[in-house]
């Protein structure tokens, strides 16, 4: 397909019939967006709502992650005052998919939620956590974890329980052989998790295999219109809506860099005469998708709050006018033009690698990033704190150039070669 041309609706409503049959999308598109208010939990008229797939809900366009909370100076400690706020203040605001998981900040995301809410609050919001498959040893584990969460949280049910992060590893690793499938599903049996799910970061082939794994009710994918490629990439919101799933979208803004746009990317965006924060374009593309449910942002101060509430008031589906999503495609040309750009898409075919390189993550997430701002002390965090081996995968450092990717990269991008320069710029 051509890249250029993939956030024009037409090729990418071409490329989804293509991959899922023309009735599939047509049942998807028939699907009603809006249920009367008296059915929506916590309605607030400045809010937009959405249908959650086949569970029968409706979620708030922006829903809260509890993942990026704001800290105390020592930087260890979440702000549980500041954080309690912000989070009252959300759901004042029409918020009602509220998005935590146990090992979020060292457990002290959970510990927010739960006394964020107590009392009444409880009753006004859809709650998640995550059953994180790579702290367990053994298959009991998992439901030590949840009962863990349950008592974190201060709840008896938990709404929407993901088994956390597929990926290739956890999924053969762990989830499959500790049956974690099943387990999840009889949560769902004994009612104490009303929908079962996941969350996921691989590419698209096991995307569809683990969809096809089981009736799950919904899943959570990163997506946003720079990493259209990237992983379950713009296809598998298409995906997962033909099966029925509901589909909450982490990372909006890419971990910040959405946020924080380049002048390049910037002025392309401008060029529509359209002026709206670097945030709101990124909210904006994704809300614009229709199978998207809700849009999970990590907020860090009031003022994010406040803002995402403005910006979610106007949450509809096909809301990017033409000439909106042509600026988008000019803002993506203009980050794969920065000097040095590899042009990686994400894609993960070139995985599993048999030395465990995290290639795509590395090339398209990390040393991409770089490029553009130049903040090595911001690259190396993603380098080394958010791309632990056993989740991402390993550094370039740890390329032995066997040459078994080669052949798997539709860019034919000469991957042992651009781990070289990676490793000489992020790890000496
Ligand atoms: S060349 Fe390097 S990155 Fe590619 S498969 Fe071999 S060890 Fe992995
Ligand atoms: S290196 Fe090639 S195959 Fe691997 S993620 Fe990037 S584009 Fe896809």
């Amino acid at each position: 397909m051509n890249r250029r041309d993939f956030l024009k609706s037409a090729a990418a409503a071409a490329a989804a019939s293509a991959v899922f049959g023309k009735g599939a999308l047509l049942k998807a598109a028939k699907t009603p967006l809006l249920k009367p208010e008296g059915s929506i939990l916590n309605f607030n008229p400045r809010m937009q709502y959405r249908p959650m797939g086949r569970t029968g809900v409706n979620v708030s366009a922006l829903g809260f992650g509890l993942l990026r909370l704001p800290m105390l100076s020592n930087g260890k400690n979440v702000d549980f005052d500041q954080s309690v706020a912000m989070i009252h203040r959300a759901i004042e605001g029409g918020v009602n998919y509220i998005d935590t998981g146990r090992v979020y900040l060292g457990g002290q995301s959970e510990e927010v939620a739960g006394r964020a809410l107590r009392g009444h609050w409880r009753s006004r919001v859809y709650v998640t956590s995550k059953a994180p498959w790579w702290i367990m040893k053994a298959p009991e584990d998992f439901e030590r974890l949840f009962d863990e969460s349950r008592r974190t949280i201060g709840t008896d049910v938990i709404d929407f329980y993901h088994i956390h992060m597929i990926m290739h590893r956890g999924w053969k690793e762990k989830v499959i052989p500790f049956k974690l499938i099943d387990k999840i599903m009889k949560l769902k049996d004994q009612g104490k998790i009303r929908f079962a799910g996941f969350s996921f970061h691989d590419r698209l082939q096991l995307f569809k295999e683990v969809v096809e794994s089981a009736p799950w009710d919904f899943c959570l994918i990163q997506h946003n219109y720079l990493d259209y490629e990237y992983e379950a990439g713009c296809l598998g919101p298409k995906y997962a809506a033909a099966n029925g799933m509901g589909l909450a979208v982490m990372k909006p803004v890419r971990t910040g860099f959405l946020a924080n746009l380049p002048s390049s990317m910037r002025a392309a965006l401008r060029s529509t005469g359209v002026e709206k924060p670097d945030t709101e374009w990124a909210l904006d593309y994704l809300w614009d998708i229709p199978e998207v449910s809700v849009a999970v942002s990590g907020m860090g101060s009031m003022a994010d709050v406040e803002a995402n509430l403005r910006y979610a008031s106007k949450a509809k589906p096909n809301m990017l006018t033409p000439d909106e999503r042509k600026a988008l495609g000019v803002a993506i040309r203009a980050f794969r033009r920065t000097p040095g750009h590899i042009d990686c898409t994400g894609c993960y075919q070139c995985i599993p690698c048999p030395h465990n390189v995290a290639i795509g993550y590395i090339f398209a997430y990390v040393y991409n990033n770089y490029l553009v701002h130049r903040d090595k002390k911001r690259a190396l965090f993603d380098y080394t704190v958010s791309m632990s081996p056993i989740q991402r995968g390993s550094p370039a450092s740890a390329c032995v150039n066997c040459g078994a990717c080669l052949s798997k990269c539709p860019q034919k991008l000469n991957i042992p070669e651009l781990l070289k320069r990676v490793r000489h710029d992020l790890e000496s």
